[in-house]
């Protein structure tokens, strides 16, 4: 088993540019900026790297992109939630399934093949976790996708 850090503002670091060009913020919800999970690094900065794209993608000019972390003491879910059109029921399971297109979300049809989720899927699978959409909640309004890893005993990390 394999352990990873995870640093928040280098995921999101990468996107800034993108985001700025449609004024777009990020709001940082998170106990620390780097964390240590089951996982491995550039896995994880892959999984938020697409997660990221969609919500810079579905954003409305001027949204604002929470990201979140909390620790339960075994694991962390991390979250990521826009401004943007959100995801209804019928579609939350299925747009991780490949080449799966929400048609009426689709804002330019180019770069879009319906990928992004299901490599995030793949991913955190591997690494023993679990990812969902979850955009239903009292005051949310576009989409927000949660992914739980577990934490690294503390053995492992005092081995790196
Ligand atoms: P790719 O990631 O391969 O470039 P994509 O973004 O279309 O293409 P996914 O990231 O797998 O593919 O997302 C699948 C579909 O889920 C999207 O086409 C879109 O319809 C919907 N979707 C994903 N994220 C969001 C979001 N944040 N808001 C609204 N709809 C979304
Ligand atoms: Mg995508």
């Amino acid at each position: 088993p394999l352990s990873g850090r995870v640093q928040l503002s280098r995921a999101v670091g990468d996107l800034i540019p993108w985001a700025e060009e449609r004024s777009i913020t990020f709001s940082m919800h998170t106990p620390e900026d780097e964390m240590m999970v089951m996982g491995e690094t550039d896995g994880l900065l892959h999984v938020f790297h697409n997660l990221l794209n969609n919500a810079v993608k579905y954003s409305p000019v001027g949204g604002v992109i929470t990201v979140s972390a909390e620790d339960d003491g075994e694991s962390i879910v991390f979250s990521v939630e826009d401004q943007g059109p959100g995801i209804s029921r019928e579609h939350s399971t299925k747009v991780f399934e490949r080449f799966y297109r929400v048609d009426e979300n689709t804002i330019d049809g180019s770069g879009s093949a319906g990928l992004g989720l299901a490599i995030c899927r793949r991913i955190v699978k591997n690494f023993g976790g679990e990812i969902w959409h979850d955009g239903y909640g009292e005051g949310t309004r576009g989409a927000r996708f949660c992914f739980r890893l577990n934490k690294p005993e503390e053995s492992v990390v005092t081995n790196i």
